[in-house]
């Protein structure tokens, strides 16, 4: 076909008319048109790169390391929009065997997370958290989950508790929540981590259904109410867990930048 000034335009197809229509369809068409370059190779160079930002825009895969389901609960909300597809260790048939042997948070913390990456190969995140009550010298401490024994409820637990904060001050009744959550990347080995504390006091007996494990004990005197009764969002904000998510999450962007830029041809496992 010839135009006006009678250069010789190539017959476009009914692709082609299809990027004619978006406005980068539109500009490869007047660019492969002045240099004179057939419609099918801008196609194809747009083909090309359509695949590549695909590619870049599919979410990795992040092992959450962690079958409490309390937990996996909370990093659900508090990483979602993360830019990576939380999968945890049901979803992926794993059986993670992590002895929590540190006695520290962030030796745990590390501990879990770098056996998450052992099992699955995948960039992992995992937390080690508990409740320190001053009274009881910071107890339970990192060993929350394991107070008066693994099988212990939870209700054996709170009574133990005020048990041995009977009588005690006020002040003596204060309490913190902390958490320290580990990020490992598999390609090094190395482990990042963020920390966060939230501080109230053990409740005079237990109260609400929201939350999991202490909440019910862990008043809240700005809020007037225990953990287990703050909203889920709320909790979000001001919890240990909370604080130390939006930490990781910064983390979380630095890696998901990192892996994008990563040209050795490692990809975690992707959708
Ligand atoms: P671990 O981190 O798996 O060792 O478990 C920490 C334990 O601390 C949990 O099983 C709970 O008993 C307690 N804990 C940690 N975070 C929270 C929380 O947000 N609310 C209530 N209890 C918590």
């Amino acid at each position: 076909m010839d135009d006006q000034a009678g250069f010789h335009r190539p017959a476009l197809s009914m692709s082609a008319i299809a990027v004619h229509t978006s406005p980068a369809g539109a500009l490869i068409e007047r660019v492969a048109e002045t240099e004179g370059i057939e419609i099918s190779l801008a196609l194809l160079l747009c083909l090309v790169r359509s695949v590549k930002c695909w590619f870049d825009l599919r979410m990795p895969q992040l092992l959450l390391a962690s079958t409490n389901a309390g937990k996996v609960a909370e990093f659900r909300r508090l990483l979602q929009g993360c830019g990576w597809e939380i999968v945890t260790p049901i979803d992926l048939g794993l059986e993670l065997s992590a002895e929590e042997t540190g006695d520290t948070y962030e030796s745990n913390a590390r501990i879990k997370a770098l056996a998450g990456v052992t099992a699955s190969g995948l960039v992992t995140i995992a937390d080690d958290s508990g409740i320190e009550i001053e009274q009881m010298g910071g107890e339970p401490g990192v060993h929350s989950a394991r107070f008066l024994g693994e099988d212990a409820t939870y209700p054996e637990r709170f009574a133990e508790i005020q048990r041995r904060l009977s009588g005690a001050p006020r002040d003596r009744r204060l309490a913190r929540f902390v958490c320290v959550i580990a990020v490992a990347d598999p390609r090094s080995g190395l482990v990042r981590v963020a920390e966060g504390e939230a501080r109230g006091m053990i409740a005079v007996e237990p109260r609400g259904a929201g939350g999991f494990g202490y909440d019910p004990i862990f008043w809240l005197p700005q809020q007037s109410m225990t953990m287990a009764e703050l909203p889920e969002q709320q909790k979000d904000i001001i919890s240990h867990r909370g604080r130390a998510a939006a930490v990781a999450r910064q983390i979380l962007r630095e890696l998901l930048h990192e892996y994008r830029e990563d040209n050795s041809g490692y990809r975690p496992e992707q959708r």
